[in-house]
């Protein structure tokens, strides 16, 4: 591709620097350049120019057009031959470089050759030859002012420069009250907020301590009332036993028949009694685990014999499993008898034939033990697999001709809670039932206290 010789010029004298700048901007706005960027290669002109003009002989200036994809204007500066200067590390050398898109400087010891180039922008009209004849029309056309008219043309850029800074100034100024308004807004909406999740924190404190109250007086009045028809429902009990024994007055059949009657409704009520007196107890907070190491073995020989008295009927078949020897735990020893006893009773209770299983295998996933108490009995619906958890509730239908209270599975969740462990039931209806006693190997806190031997 060749370059295009617009204007050749020389560089002898001071005052000739001025009027290369002024040629230098003239050719750059005839070339396409921007305002800006006539502005930029005119002062880095000026500032190589003056450098070079301290070489005897001084330097001969070229404008040139490359043509190329993007064309630009190219200012060669050669300094006279025989000198050669350093440029290198110069501060306004550096200056300069940084106001084109590119300074190339060749040095050879005989002569210094400068080359400023700057694209022309992508709207520039291409470097046709009828384009090139124009431009260099136009500037042989403008005749070389004196310094002076450069110096005005300067001082006008600057003024010109100036008014620009001072309207971006003015500019930022205002997105700077924009943005600080809508920081204020902010935080006034973001303290808004923090005041409503304040007040309903504090609403909730007084919502969850109300229903604490509420729990515990609940607690109380099972507990107070339990506990005082236990006395009267024994001795009801007591009465009917004296009343049938053979060594009183001898009843009527239909006598018989109502004391029976009698005993039978007094001996449910003390079950309730009991196991309401148990469930307050263990709800009030009242309940202390005593912890101790317990031998899992020696606890399912027991809950075995417990179970196998129970089972009445032929068509159950009860399996408990023996523990490897050395399987043991931390905790209260006399509660997890209970909570097994009572899923064992259940399982029992609602299988009419198959099997009714208790085992144990490691807990997945963390040290502890898991008790898995399985029957084939009428399994529970799943969306009551939360429900049975409740005090008194019972699956419809399932305690026809079956004793019950529907507290035996809240207790038990309770005590396991209680004990650091969990309880959880997988069951289909007519597949049968699992409950599983998820325990950890020691509780976590508060820290077990070893049980005093008494
Ligand atoms: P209760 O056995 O005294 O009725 P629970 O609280 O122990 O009370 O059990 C609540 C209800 O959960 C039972 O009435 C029964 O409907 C259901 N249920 C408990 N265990 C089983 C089980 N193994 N198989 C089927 N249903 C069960």
């Amino acid at each position: 591709m060749t370059d295009h010789v617009l204007l050749r010029m020389v560089l002898r004298r001071e005052r000739d620097i001025f009027v290369i700048r002024q040629r230098g901007r003239e050719a750059a706005a005839a070339a396409g350049l921007e305002h800006q960027d006539q502005i930029r290669l005119a002062t880095a002109l000026s500032d190589i120019g003056r450098l070079l003009l301290t070489v005897p002989g001084g330097a001969d200036v070229a404008f040139v057009a490359r043509p190329g994809t993007p064309p630009s204007l190219v200012v060669e500066i050669v300094a006279a031959a025989g000198a050669a200067v350093v440029l290198d590390g110069d501060p306004a050398a550096a200056a300069a470089a940084r106001l084109v898109d590119r300074m190339e400087v060749d040095g050879d010891g005989n002569a210094t050759r400068v080359r400023l180039s700057r694209r022309l922008p992508l709207g520039a009209a291409p470097l046709t030859g009828d384009r090139l004849a124009g431009v260099r029309e136009e500037l042989s056309a403008n005749a070389p002012g004196t310094p002076l008219d450069e110096l005005a043309v300067q001082n006008r850029q600057l003024l010109a420069a100036l008014d620009e800074v001072r309207a971006q100034r003015d500019e930022l100024a205002e997105t700077n009250s924009g943005v600080m308004a809508l920081y204020n807004e902010l935080s006034q909406e973001l303290e808004e907020t923090n005041r409503g999740v304040v007040a309903l924190y504090n609403e909730l404190d007084e919502k969850s301590a109300q229903l604490k109250a509420a729990s515990e007086a609940k607690s109380r009045f099972l507990a107070n009332v339990s506990h005082e028809l236990r006395a009267p429902v024994t001795a009801v009990i007591g009465l009917t036993r004296l009343l049938a024994d053979s060594g009183s007055d001898p009843l009527t059949e239909e006598q018989a028949r109502h004391v029976d009657l009698i005993r039978g409704s007094a001996t449910d009520l003390l079950t309730l009694v009991n196991d309401l007196l148990d469930l307050a107890k263990a709800e009030a907070g009242r309940l202390e685990p005593a912890w101790g190491e317990v031998d899992l073995r020696a606890l399912f020989g027991q809950l075995r014999g417990t179970a196998r008295a129970i089972i009445t009927r032929p068509e159950v078949e009860l399996t408990v499993e023996d523990p490897p020897t050395g399987a043991t735990l931390t905790t209260d020893e006399a509660l997890l008898a209970q909570v097994l006893r009572n899923l064992l009773t259940n399982a029992i209770k609602f299988t009419e034939r198959g099997t009714v299983a208790m085992s144990l295998r490691p807990a997945t996933g963390t040290d502890g033990w898991e008790i898995e108490v399985a029957d084939t009995g009428i399994g529970i619906p799943p969306e009551l697999h939360e429900r049975i958890f409740e005090e008194f509730y019972q699956v419809p239908g399932s305690s026809t001709g079956r004793t019950g209270t529907g507290l035996g599975l809240p207790y038990a969740q309770r005590l396991v809670t209680l004990l650091g462990g969990s309880l959880r039931l997988s069951s289909e209806p007519g597949k049968g039932s699992v409950f599983t006693v998820v325990l950890p190997r020691r509780p976590a806190s508060p820290a077990p206290v070893p049980r005093d031997e008494e």
